[in-house]
């Protein structure tokens, strides 16, 4: 049997450091959330951001607009929270309702508060191999590969998905590690070709079961990013019970999400540091 990458120890390592981090800086940083809406999905999901960050010593502060807010009301908010000297960082949680165009939101927020690294000057600085705020599931991606000692120098990285906050950012950290990298997507011929070959998979898709068994070289790592609601359970993009007993792997729950909140996190303590 190969081994379970659980996410839960390297979040808490993540998360002890941010604290030591917190009681240096002598003050708590503040991370705002804005939520559009009141989809169920993410509201878990800001809720989990909050108390976490509030668990480690951060101020962590939620800003509600009704769904049905005018595009207008949202970037008066953002350029609000630009200005507001207390606010470390913010995030504006996705989705947006379909009103908004999600694109000139994201790139409304002061790169300097940008902790989601979603803006797209963050994204350029990722591509120049500039100091930046990471995308915080590829980071958290990252950590993990580094928690279990996962070698990536010199190794073939293969990243299904190519969306601009997994699997682009993905693999420009893989490559910037110095991984040999390659990218499929839903055009990718013969994705099974890539993965046998791959040390390492990252499947960010959305599509459960789509990485199996038989596309996964022995001894690979496999890291599971994929969340898909299949009736009350969340599932991931890789067939975990065959690919365990082939490559080490992550499982979903309990993989890359801890780690994803986390890393979130390590933005905002950046961020603040930065200030300091
Ligand atoms: P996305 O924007 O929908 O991107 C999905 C990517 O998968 C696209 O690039 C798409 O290719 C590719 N794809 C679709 N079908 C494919 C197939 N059959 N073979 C190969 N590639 C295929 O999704 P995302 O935001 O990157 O998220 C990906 C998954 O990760 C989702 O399940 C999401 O819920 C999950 N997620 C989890 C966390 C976490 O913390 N655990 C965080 C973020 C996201 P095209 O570009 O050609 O369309």
């Amino acid at each position: 049997m190969y081994r379970t990458l659980s996410g839960k120890e390297p979040a808490e390592a993540v998360l002890s450091e941010i604290k030591a981090r917190v009681a240096k800086l002598g003050r708590s940083p503040k991370l705002v959330i804005v939520q559009v809406g009141d989809d169920p999905a993410s509201t878990t999901y800001v809720t989990s951001k909050l108390k976490k960050a509030a668990a480690v010593g951060i101020s962590a502060e939620l800003r509600k607009l009704a769904k049905d807010a005018a595009e207008k009301e949202l970037l008066s908010l953002v350029k609000e929270l630009n200005k507001d000297r207390s606010v470390d960082g913010f995030i504006v949680q996705t989705p947006l309702p379909k009103q908004m165009d999600e694109k000139a939101i994201l790139d409304a927020v002061d790169p300097s508060k940008d902790v989601d690294g979603w803006t797209s000057a963050s994204a350029g600085r990722l591509f120049s191999g500039l100091d930046c705020f990471e995308p915080a599931t590829p980071a958290g991606v990252m950590r993990m590969l580094d928690f279990y000692k996962v070698r990536i120098e010199g190794k073939h990285a293969v990243v299904v998905g190519r969306s601009n906050t997994v699997g682009k950012p993905m693999a420009l950290m893989l490559l910037a590690r110095n991984a040999t990298v390659t990218i499929c997507h839903s055009r990718t011929q013969d994705l099974a070709k890539h993965t046998s070959s791959a040390d390492i998979i990252v499947a960010a898709v959305g599509k459960p079961g789509l990485i199996t068994a038989d596309m996964v070289k022995e001894g690979a790592s496999i890291v599971d990013v994929g969340t898909t609601k299949v009736g009350e359970k969340l599932s991931g993009d890789v067939d975990f019970a065959s690919v365990i007993k082939k490559a080490d792997c992550s499982p979903v729950p309990g993989g890359v999400g801890p780690l994803t909140v986390a890393m979130l996190i390590n933005n905002v303590m950046k961020a603040a540091e930065r200030r300091a």
